[in-house]
């Protein structure tokens, strides 16, 4: 373990803040996120807290990541104006939230009364309780892509995967990119191109598209639950 870890597990296990919802000192660090692209760590972390008194969620972002934030903010305000002035919301925001969020140093840790990560599932088959497994943070460039989280029931052992909105709007995205890269090679390219090129991008960009539908039936079909602490 290197100092830097040493000193995150440190805060992890020790740093309470005050909850920008209800304002008790009550907020734990539950998950950190290492941001990976391509399976490259790039050094950014998130930290999602959960207030114990309250229930409520928020985010901590690197002081790092809102720094280069504004800087491209502020260059795209001479390119791209509403690009530029919506980068520099965002990195408002988070510093924001992280001035209502201050660490308070001589609060004790609460009892743990919210579950940590994505809520739980009511199995469609067999009604049991479903549990995450496994929960993919996709990112590209910096930009947040959605997450992808594994469910298993502990019922029948029954497995399926659900994605975040963020994840939906991902897929459709490229499903779409791949259909419609199919349609050019079918109508601008000749030969043996045409029905190559028009096959392996229509048949990715289709199962791309069926993975999308699987996901979102799997969403609806079985329901979230309600955190244990929650009334
Ligand atoms: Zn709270
Ligand atoms: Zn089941």
């Amino acid at each position: 373990m290197d100092r830097a870890e040493a000193e995150f597990r440190k805060a992890r296990d020790g740093e309470v803040r005050r909850c920008p919802r209800c304002a008790q000192p009550s907020a734990v660090l539950i998950v950190d996120w290492q941001e990976e692209v391509y399976g490259i760590k790039t050094g950014v972390t998130t930290r999602e807290y959960r207030c114990q008194s309250c229930g409520g969620r928020f985010k901590i972002h690197g002081k790092r990541e809102n720094t280069i934030i504004v800087l491209l903010g502020v260059v795209l305000l001479f390119f791209v104006l509403p690009a530029g002035l919506l980068l520099l919301f965002i990195a408002w925001r988070r510093a924001r939230l992280a001035a209502k969020a201050p660490v308070q140093p001589d609060a004790r840790i609460p009892s743990i009364r919210y579950q940590e990560g994505p809520p739980r599932r009511r199995c469609a088959a067999c009604a049991n309780l479903c549990r995450p497994v496994r929960v993919a943070k996709e990112s590209h460039n910096g930009i947040p892509l959605g997450m992808e989280i594994d469910y298993e029931c502990s019922g029948c052992g029954r497995q399926f995967a659900v994605g975040t909105t963020g994840f939906y709007i991902t897929l459709a995205f490229t499903a779409l990119f791949f259909l419609g890269a199919a349609a050019g090679f079918w109508i601008f390219q000749g030969n043996l191109w045409k029905y190559a090129g028009a096959f392996a991008s229509g048949a990715f960009g289709l199962w791309l598209a069926s993975d999308l539908v699987r996901k979102a039936r799997d969403d609806f079909a079985n329901p979230r639950l309600p955190d244990p602490g929650m009334r």
